[in-house]
């Protein structure tokens, strides 16, 4: 079976592993439009910071091993009826099946000024967009962020780490409206200021201007910002162009089942570029396990993507940030220490906790999401629940220790991998951080459970050690 994947990205290399792992003759073409092999895009972050580097970022599982990667290779027509597409160049690739992993691009503001984009002005999206956001920066000591939604954030904290003043720009009246209330926001506002970020909320941008050394955002209300650097992060679209033209239903993004099949039964759609039941993407678990999902479909198995619940981090020096669920529910417990940075809002319905932020240092985070994850009970005592410890009491945050936590908790969120699979993996022979990473994939996204593998692999040692009474449930 030929299987064509359009998009090297992070949704369409994770397919051609997949693929590959599960079947050597399956043969699989994956067609990228950028210059490059595949990246951990969520890894520009931490490059933009300048925590890691350029090296750091590349995803080498699909490079090589009897996959046929074209990077540099858009492809500019979909021939349903002949089962074929085409590319830039004019090559004519026969497929059996087809999927469609076109990710997002990034949205620009209908405002005078962006159209070409000026010399001082990027988007973040890609590899390139962030070389290009540091090459000006680094001929810049102020920068404006356009956006303060997780990634506008991200990018703001990314730049201050170089060394700029940055001032976010949000048309909304609180930071990251789509994952946190006002109360954290208002927290996260005060910890940015002390980090050097000037927050300007509910801000319409009206036109950018633009001159050879300093970029000027003019906002409704008649104030006029200047900059050396403007990093626009306003959201992503879903990238359907291609499967508009070839006639796929498409909404905001390409429609696709729970077989994440396309309204043509040989063309699957995956990523940031799908709509399954009225939600397009945007983060890389579900990417992930759509590609799981249709390996699995391609290679003779009756998987189905049934969407998990997810928990955004920010990933920003100085700023620990969880999101998760919807803040409704018919209980809340609140905790807000702006001074210090903290707060801590958890919904309740019925026995089960339905949404929760929390923001700054909050020794129950762990535990929340765990219960968020697993969908198990809320404890009787609220208190601890909030605030990590009941007067007088062990912290509850104890439950993070690798000897308690339960099997099932769920460690990498991004690759949905267990305390139990690392466990196995153990037991099948891992004995090194390497090993089990290699084995199970943790760490492989945002990274942010890097801490909680390697405490898990050194309690695993310890464990084995010949002096050690303890056994690994
Ligand atoms: C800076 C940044 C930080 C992020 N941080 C997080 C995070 O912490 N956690 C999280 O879960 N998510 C995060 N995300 C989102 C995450 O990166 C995306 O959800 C993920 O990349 C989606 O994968 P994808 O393969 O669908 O799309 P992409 O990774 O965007 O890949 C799509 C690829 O398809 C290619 N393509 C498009 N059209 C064509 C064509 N016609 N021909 C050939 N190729 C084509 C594109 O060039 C691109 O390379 C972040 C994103 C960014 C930009």
């Amino acid at each position: 079976m030929k299987v064509a994947i359009i998009g090297y990205g992070m949704a369409g290399s994770r397919l051609a592993a997949e693929l590959r792992a599960r079947r050597a003759d399956v043969k699989v073409t994956v067609l990228g439009a950028e210059p490059h092999r595949a990246y951990n895009r969520i890894m520009l972050s931490n490059l933009l910071a300048g925590k890691i580097d350029e090296s750091d970022v590349e995803i080498t599982e699909a490079a090589g091993h009897g996959v046929d990667v074209r990077p540099g290779t858009a492809v500019t027509a979909i021939d349903r009826a002949a089962r074929t597409v085409t590319t830039a160049c004019g090559d004519v690739l026969p497929y059996d099946h087809l999927v469609l992993a076109t990710g997002g691009e990034a949205v620009l503001p209908d405002v005078p000024g962006l159209d070409p984009l000026p010399d001082r002005v990027a988007v973040f999206r890609t590899l390139d967009d962030c070389r290009r956001i540091l090459a000006v920066a680094g001929t810049a000591r102020t920068a404006i962020v356009l956006g303060g939604g997780l990634l506008g954030l991200e990018a703001a904290r990314g730049l201050t780490a170089r060394g700029l003043k940055v001032s976010v720009v949000h048309a909304v009246d609180r930071l990251m409206n789509r994952q946190i209330d006002a109360g954290a926001s208002g927290v996260l506002t005060r910890t940015l200021a002390d980090l050097g970020i000037e927050c300007v909320l509910d801000a319409a941008t009206e036109a950018v201007e633009s001159a050879p050394d300093h970029v000027t955002v003019r906002l409704a209300d008649g104030r006029a910002l200047h900059a050396g650097l403007l990093v626009i992060a306003c959201g992503v679209r879903a990238e359907t162009s291609l499967a508009r033209t070839a006639g796929l239903d498409v909404r905001r993004g390409v429609l696709v089942d729970d077989a994440l099949r396309t309204s043509d039964p040989h063309v699957s759609a995956i990523g940031d570029c799908a709509e399954h039941d009225g939600v397009t993407g945007g983060l890389v678990a579900p990417a992930w396990e759509q590609a799981r999902v249709v390996a699995a479909r391609l290679t003779g198995e009756d998987a189905v993507y049934r969407p998990r619940a997810v928990v955004t981090r920010l990933k920003a020096a100085g700023i620990d940030l969880a999101a998760m669920g919807t803040l409704r529910g018919d209980e809340e417990l609140t905790f807000s220490d702006p001074a210090r940075g903290t707060y801590a809002r958890l919904c309740i319905d019925g026995d089960r906790l339905a949404g929760a932020v929390m923001l700054g240092d909050n020794p129950a985070v762990g535990t929340v999401i765990q219960l968020f994850d697993r969908g198990t009970p809320v404890p009787g005592d609220r208190r601890a629940l909030l605030l990590g410890r009941a007067l007088g009491s062990a912290p509850v945050a104890a439950v993070e220790s690798p000897a308690l936590m339960p099997d099932a908790t769920t460690i990498c969120q991004c690759n949905t991998v267990s305390k139990g699979a690392l466990v196995r993996c153990w037991r099948a022979g891992a004995r090194s951080i390497g090993d089990v990473v290699a084995a199970t994939r943790a760490t492989t996204g945002c990274g942010t459970c890097g801490d909680a593998v390697r405490g898990i692999v050194d309690w695993l040692s310890a464990v084995d050690a010949p002096s050690s009474s303890e056994v690994p449930a």
